[in-house]
């Protein structure tokens, strides 16, 4: 029998709250270890798909995203793990400069420790029920087999700037669904 798995709910606001709460405690830990104060940083809970949390500076903004989905699934190990994730790599940010740090470099690491947590990169959450964003494919076939690319690859073969071959049969690639309104280089 095909069973559908029921679908997550996302976050409350109370949950939300206590997301930006365990967000401001962090800080001020940071604050205690580092003997500076750091800006309270925004959250936002519109994450989708199979990341958990984000931080993000853009246009010298700082925020943090998070998945209100996975955080609904699994919303103490997020508090435990998630939020100093991201919390981190601000600090580390505002610290040392993203640009002159790899994201999960030792500095990042150091922050995880001192907020006393694991410096683990990914969790390993089963997403089932969450919503995770079909990617467009493209197929595409050689000799031996059908494969399918995504739409970074399927845009570039069409703008002639890459061609792919299968590392099996060495061919080259070709569009294979006459459906799809293709361009096709001769
Ligand atoms: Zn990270
Ligand atoms: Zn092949």
């Amino acid at each position: 029998m095909n069973q559908k798995t029921p679908t997550i709910v996302p976050i409350t606001p109370e949950q939300q709250q206590q997301v930006i709460e365990r967000t401001s405690e962090l800080l001020q830990q940071c604050q205690h270890h580092f003997g500076r104060a750091f800006k309270p940083i925004d959250a936002r809970f519109d994450l989708r798909g199979r990341s958990s949390g984000m931080y993000v500076l853009k246009n010298k903004q700082r925020y943090l995203r998070f998945n209100p989905f996975i955080f609904a699934k699994y919303f103490d190990d997020s508090l435990a793990t998630t939020v100093p994730h991201e919390v981190a790599h601000y600090v580390s940010d505002i610290l040392f400069g993203i640009k002159n740090i790899r994201p999960h470099g030792k500095e990042w690491q150091t922050i995880m420790h001192k907020l006393g947590v694991e410096p683990k990169v990914t969790g390993n959450y089963d997403l089932s029920g969450i919503p995770i964003k079909q990617q467009h494919r493209f197929s595409y076939a050689c000799d031996c087999m059908t494969h399918q690319l995504t739409t970074t690859r399927h845009n570039k073969i069409i703008a002639g700037k890459a061609r792919y071959f299968c590392q099996k049969c060495d061919q080259q690639l070709n569009p294979k669904r006459v459906n799809q309104r293709i361009a096709v280089a001769p």
